[in-house]
């Protein structure tokens, strides 16, 4: 019996290693064809060509020949945002990843230069040895620096913003091919469109960083009713050793879903032991990827997921950790293929107190459309508006949500219609919704959510009156094609 259990788990692993390799050839497969596509498969696109380079001058070379050749420019970093935000149909589509050294770190000033094709992976390495953590990245390690900036991200430290708030600098190759330093005090305009603007106003070089310290936390969980997140939140939020906040709501279908939360917080222990402020090797993920496999196939599988996370959390995540350790985790756990269905991500925002009530009508919505729901989270996101399409112009909550959807043209139209149903209610309880994902708002929805998107997209007239800077997010909702 044990060895039956042993052979079908074998077969399972290696199916899922076949599947893993034949899924990267059927990519580049695809991009020999001059086919692109971002993560969620939703968005297979013909490009000119891709170019790839390490240096400045290529990059304002490959720009120049799109220019007197009449071509789009579309620039893409990891391609993990769900829109064809990095792509346009025949565009040459310059890919970052190769731009990607560290120049400097100053540790006095806590600043670190890089180049936008690094990924945070590769930032935190240069800044481990410095006792330098990063302020503020997304909760995996493998996005571009460039990337990030460009759709302005947030995490999981309360006591940071989005991560315009760490951005000292930029260098910016702009489309008549000059290079400027913008900051705050410099070409201020451009520094609040260019964060969160999508790569439609020029190509990001090389980044200033503002960072934080490295510093080791300890874990502690607790469980609570999702009615109490917001007490909770504000007591935990009041301590400034308290630095990480995850809290994760229950998939489970049962009487939990959307309403239990394990709070997960860490804690700056003060001590300064060299070994565990070393960095780790990221852990492979395999039980993490086995179980998420679990849940996306069965609900008996989503309640185990959940069972576990409550009851063995130590098992997945140990108790004492440095920041860095903890930020610096692999994404591949979610790396999954189907010929059907992919996982998408979507992101919701209400002000802080609105939280139990959206929280409610969501819940509905999920149970209603019977929707494959594999994670909900909740992030915080104080008050900023100095980008011009800012998501956080009141105090909130990010509800990030994960779902695996079907592919085919009429599940496509459902899960619009019901995407659409939840970013009503987001705007209903005066909130908003997230950007990078894919683009199934309507054109009234993204305009009540931001409001400036009229004015950014005649600003990105003014800077780039021919278009040259290119994709399918500006094509969607300027140009309504
Ligand atoms: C599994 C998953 C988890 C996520 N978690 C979080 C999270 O915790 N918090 C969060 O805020 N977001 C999260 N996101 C969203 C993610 O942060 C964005 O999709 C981000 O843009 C991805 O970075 P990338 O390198 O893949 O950028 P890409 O998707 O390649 O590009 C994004 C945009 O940036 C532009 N761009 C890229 N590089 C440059 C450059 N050098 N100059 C100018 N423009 C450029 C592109 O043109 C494009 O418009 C998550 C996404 C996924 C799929």
């Amino acid at each position: 019996m044990k060895n039956k259990k042993r052979i079908s788990l074998i077969i399972l692993i290696l199916l899922l290693i076949g599947l893993g390799i034949w899924w990267s050839v059927q990519k580049e497969v695809e991009e020999e064809k001059g086919i692109i596509n971002d993560v969620s498969r939703l968005n297979p696109t013909h490009i000119t060509a891709i170019i790839k380079n390490q240096e400045v001058q290529g990059i304002q070379q490959a720009v120049e020949e799109a220019r007197k050749n009449n071509l789009k420019v579309s620039i893409a970093g990891k391609r993990h945002s769900m829109g064809g935000h990095a792509f346009y149909k025949e565009a040459l589509v310059l890919d970052m990843t190769a731009f990607n050294k560290t120049i400097n770190v100053d540790p006095k000033r806590k600043i670190v230069t890089v180049q936008s094709g690094a990924t945070w992976g590769d930032v935190i390495e240069a800044i481990n040895p410095h006792t330098l953590a990063i302020g503020v990245m997304q909760a995996y390690n493998s996005f571009t620096v460039g990337g990030s900036l460009s759709v302005n991200v947030h995490e999981s430290d309360p006591h940071f913003g989005p991560v315009v708030e760490t951005v000292e600098s930029f260098r910016l190759l702009l489309v008549n091919g000059t290079i400027v330093n913008v900051s705050r005090t410099e070409n201020p305009e451009l520094f609040s469109l260019v964060i969160g603007g999508y790569g439609l106003f020029g190509v990001i070089l090389d980044v200033d960083l503002r960072l934080t310290e490295n510093a080791i936390y300890k874990k502690q969980e607790q469980i609570i009713d999702y009615k109490e997140y917001y007490r909770v939140f504000k007591n935990l939020k009041e301590d400034e050793n308290i630095r990480v906040i995850f809290a994760r709501l229950s998939i489970a279908r049962d009487e939990t879903l959307l309403k239990e939360v394990i709070v997960t917080t860490y804690e700056n222990t003060q001590q300064t032991d060299q070994q565990q402020l070393e960095l780790a090797h990221a852990q492979s993920g395999k039980l993490k990827k086995w179980l998420f496999g679990l849940s996306r196939s069965y609900d008996w599988g989503k309640k185990l997921r959940w069972y576990l996370q409550k009851k063995y959390s130590d098992k997945f995540e140990p108790e004492i950790i440095s920041r860095n350790n903890l930020m610096n985790n692999d994404i591949g756990f979610l790396d999954y293929y189907s010929a059907t269905d992919t996982d998408v991500l979507q992101e919701y925002f209400v002000p802080v107190e609105q939280l139990a009530a959206f929280t409610d009508k969501l819940r509905e919505i999920v149970e209603k459309n019977n929707l494959n729901l594999l994670s909900a989270t909740i992030r915080y996101i104080p008050k900023n508006d100095e980008t011009v399409l800012s998501y956080a112009t009141k105090e909130s909550y990010g509800v990030v949500l994960y779902f695996n959807i079907g592919m085919s043209e009429e599940e496509q139209e459902d899960v619009q219609r019901w995407t659409r149903e939840i970013t009503a209610e987001a705007l209903a309880h005066n909130g908003t919704y997230y950007l990078p994902y894919k683009l199934y708002a309507s054109q009234e929805q993204i305009r009540k959510a931001y409001p400036h998107l009229d004015q950014f997209f005649e600003k990105k007239q003014q800077y780039d009156p021919q278009e040259l800077f290119m994709n399918k997010f500006y094509a969607t909702y300027a140009k309504q094609e």
